[in-house]
């Protein structure tokens, strides 16, 4: 059922709850919805650490999607070393089990014997090689939860309690796309357009200035803004820095001492 005015929608589902959850994350210059979902990512991976893997419906799930896509495998293997003092079994259980059912998935002995005619004019056939959390189970969710967070901003935005936020933490190129096909009102989309297309021509100009100023006849001009317009213009393009996990140094070969510590 659709509910016409995004206000009753957001009144009606108690969505006052997303409205506290978005103002935490409010940091200037980051985008309101990438600051929002990395949270929440590390929330929803944590209690499944902790707890969801061990119900047979969510391992099932998990295993059906083929596990965790590249991102969230090293977010749940970041959480596991911080969390997990003693050294976690968690993953490795999960590990074990995404390792089982990929050696099941190894082509039997009649399907490697199968001989393919080869000729120019065959019709391509379909390949399906295996991917790592194809179905990823977090990436799903955060899908789910990125067109919620985007949709309630549009009535956020429009509150006065809410004035200057979402100018001061300006949504990534994906996210201000988003909220371009979701929202509602023309006079909102045309605000946000107009504050995406100045934001995408100041970093323009800063990368010029960036590429000039490398040129041996421009050396001697100090850097301005453009300084570190290269990790603005990634961070604009593909969302926050921190939601890639770095591994961090001297993690490497920590076995599990057997304290249990879960
Ligand atoms: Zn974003
Ligand atoms: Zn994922």
């Amino acid at each position: 059922m659709q509910i016409a005015d995004p206000q009753a929608k957001f009144d009606s589902r108690s969505h006052w709850f997303t409205e506290s959850s978005l103002a935490g994350s409010a940091r200037l210059g980051e985008c309101l919805v990438c600051s929002n979902l990395s949270e929440w990512e590390r929330q929803a991976i944590h209690s499944f650490l902790w707890e969801g893997m061990m119900s047979p419906v969510v391992r099932r799930e998990f295993l059906k999607g083929r596990g965790f896509c590249g991102r969230h495998f090293w977010i749940a293997k970041r959480i596991e070393d911080d969390g997990w003092r003693a050294g976690g079994i968690g993953l490795a259980i999960l590990c074990e089990n995404l390792v089982e059912h990929a050696t099941a998935e190894l082509p039997t002995e009649a399907e490697l014997n199968r001989h393919e005619l080869i000729s120019p004019f065959r019709r391509k056939r379909d390949i399906h090689a295996f991917i790592a959390g194809s179905g990823c189970i977090f990436c799903r969710d955060r899908m789910e939860r990125e067109e919620s967070l985007v949709e309630i901003l549009e009535y956020l935005k429009n509150k006065p309690t809410w004035s200057g936020r979402l100018e001061q933490s300006p949504l990534c190129l994906h996210h201000a796309m988003l909220a371009l096909e979701i929202w509602r009102e023309p006079e909102d989309k045309r605000q946000l357009r107009a504050a995406l297309e100045t934001q995408l021509r100041r970093l323009q100009a800063d990368l010029n200035n960036f590429i000039r100023k490398h040129d041996w006849n421009h050396r001697e001009e100090p850097m301005g803004r453009e300084k570190d317009a290269v990790p603005r213009t990634i961070q604009v393009l593909t969302g926050l820095l921190r939601q890639f996990p770095f591994q961090k140094a001297g993690l490497r070969g920590r076995a599990n001492n057997g304290n249990g510590e879960r």
